[in-house]
């Protein structure tokens, strides 16, 4: 650590161990964080901080210098990633970290190996014509929605720390600059893959295989064909974790190759949303014009953006391209039915089945296209259902979801009836669906008001209370009913911006 830490007797906040830095010289670019004017510690995640091992109290003092950049805690190796990447189907063969770098990685309490990233400490090698900086807003948005999302029980990179750097960044105005401090399970993307690829590296595709299986799926090297299994297991995390997306209203805005990491955790929250008002075509985002990224489509894109990442692996797979060919195929085409079983699981739970019947979709898909007809807020519908489950006399309040009750009244009866042929109680399934229905989303209008306060006040206290409702989803809490409520019609946001 700094002299000014040695002095004061303090351990070093953060104990790192590089792995990603041991790797060849192509797969990133070493990189100081440019210093900050006058940073300022907007906010750290106390648990987080704890859960990584972290020294909280020097974290605390020191952390507006280290989540800025300013100061280089001793162990870390500061460098930008490589990666490449289909930008809405359009092949980039190099991107790379132009804003984001990497001050190392830590073993976390659990044992886990956690990448520490800060997002807007200047410019590297990747940058191209950006600055390397990052606006106040969308690392706002960034921290308030990677936490909602891990509070969910969704894998996401999540937020350890926002610092204020004292400077303005220009977009299209002057905006005040902020630092956001990432922490994942690693940062490698379906991009990185196509990094190497791009380049005819086999080599480096290789070398980097062999770590995500080091790093992320040690029982695949003992499969018969270590390579396939490991684009089996990505898959498999990948058609999970879409599932639970859908589950809870989330849209991604930015599903290219270069923002689906291979771990399986959410990433890159740029014009990302929940949605309001159920609607499987909904896109937020200003830059998807043609509805790419909609709510609906992800499972497919999924499936595309991970067909890419079995084109960089035919070459470990065998050495009969034919065959890897084939190989690969098998399991994108397993995709679909391992989303569908994911997605299938979670729905049965929305709506309080622990059985499986046959008629079970149709009974799910018919309560979806009644909510779309009405225009019923997703989240409330689901929640005011839990609450029905356990309690009859509430079925006013979830009709009133319904912009036409009279059809969401018939689909209860065909639910009620289907309730008879299960074994639970009541009880049991009110609670059962309350555990996986959320009473709080980070719902697009209260994010948009914590950001004004903050970027046109310096007033923090939105942010802070969204923090804190979001944290704990599935709990009600009459103090915060208002933090349900879908948008009035004038609190609407009907677009999100990338992080630029
Ligand atoms: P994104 O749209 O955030 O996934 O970013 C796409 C690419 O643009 C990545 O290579 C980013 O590193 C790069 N990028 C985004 N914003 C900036 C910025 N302000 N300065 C430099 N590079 C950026
Ligand atoms: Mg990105």
């Amino acid at each position: 650590m700094t002299q000014a830490l040695q002095d004061t007797g303090a351990r070093a906040p953060l104990t790192f161990d590089n792995s990603y830095a041991r790797l060849p010289a192509t797969f990133f670019a070493r990189q100081t964080p440019s210093p900050a004017a006058e940073p300022w510690l907007i906010k750290l995640n106390e648990p987080l901080a704890a859960e990584l091992g972290l020294d909280v109290e020097a974290l605390k003092r020191d952390g507006a210098a280290i989540f800025s950049g300013n100061l280089v805690p001793d162990g870390a190796d500061p460098l930008a990633m490589a990666y490449a990447g289909h930008q809405f189907g359009n092949f980039v063969p190099q991107l790379g970290d132009g804003r984001a770098i990497l001050l190392g990685e830590v073993i976390d309490t659990r044992g886990n190996r956690r990448d520490i990233q800060l997002k807007g400490a200047g410019a590297t090698p990747y940058s191209r014509r950006g600055d390397g900086r990052a606006a106040l807003g969308p690392v706002l948005r960034e921290y308030i929605v990677s936490e909602a999302m891990h509070a969910l029980g969704v894998p996401a990179t999540r937020a350890l720390a926002a610092v204020s750097t004292g400077q303005p960044v220009y977009r299209e105005q002057p905006l005040p600059g902020a630092v956001f401090t990432r922490v994942a399970a690693s940062h490698i993307r379906v991009g990185t893959f196509q990094f190497f690829a791009a380049r005819g590296d086999t080599d480096g595709i290789r070398a980097l295989a062999d770590y995500v299986i080091e790093r992320h799926y040690p029982e695949a090297r003992h499969a018969a064909n270590p390579y396939l299994a490991l684009f089996e297991a990505v898959c498999e995390r990948q058609a999970a974790l879409i599932a639970r997306w859908l589950h809870v209203g989330f849209i991604h805005g930015v599903m290219n190759t270069d923002n689906m990491t291979v771990s399986g955790e959410t990433i890159d929250f740029g014009p990302c949303a929940f949605m309001d008002d159920y609607d499987p075509a909904m896109v937020f985002s200003s830059i998807d014009q043609n509805g790419r990224y909609a709510y609906a489509s992800q499972p497919g894109i999924g499936q595309w953006n991970l067909a890419r990442l079995g084109e960089t692996l035919l070459p470990l797979i065998d050495e009969d391209q034919e065959k890897a060919v084939e190989a690969a195929n098998v399991v994108i085409k397993d995709f679909g039915e391992r989303f569908q079983i994911h997605w299938l699981r979670g729905m049965r739970e929305k709506i309080g089945l622990t059985s499986v019947e046959d008629g079970d979709l149709d009974l799910i898909q018919s309560l979806l296209s009644t909510m779309q007809a009405g225009k019923a807020d997703f989240t409330l519908t689901f929640r005011r259902l839990s609450h029905l489950a356990g309690d009859g006399s509430t079925e006013a309040a979830f009709l009133e979801t319904f912009a036409e009750p009279a059809a969401a009244k018939e689909w209860l009866s065909r639910w009620r009836q289907r309730l008879w042929r299960e074994m639970t109680t009541d009880t049991e399934r009110s609670a059962a669906m309350l555990g996986v229905n959320p009473a709080f989303i980070a719902r697009n209008h209260r994010i948009e008001q914590a950001i004004v306060a903050a970027v046109e006040e310096a007033d923090f206290s939105l942010f802070e209370a969204l923090l804190a409702v979001l944290a704990r989803p599935y709990e009600d809490h009459a103090e915060f009913t208002a933090y349900m409520q879908p948008p009035k019609p004038y609190e609407r946001v009907l677009q999100t911006f990338c992080g630029t």
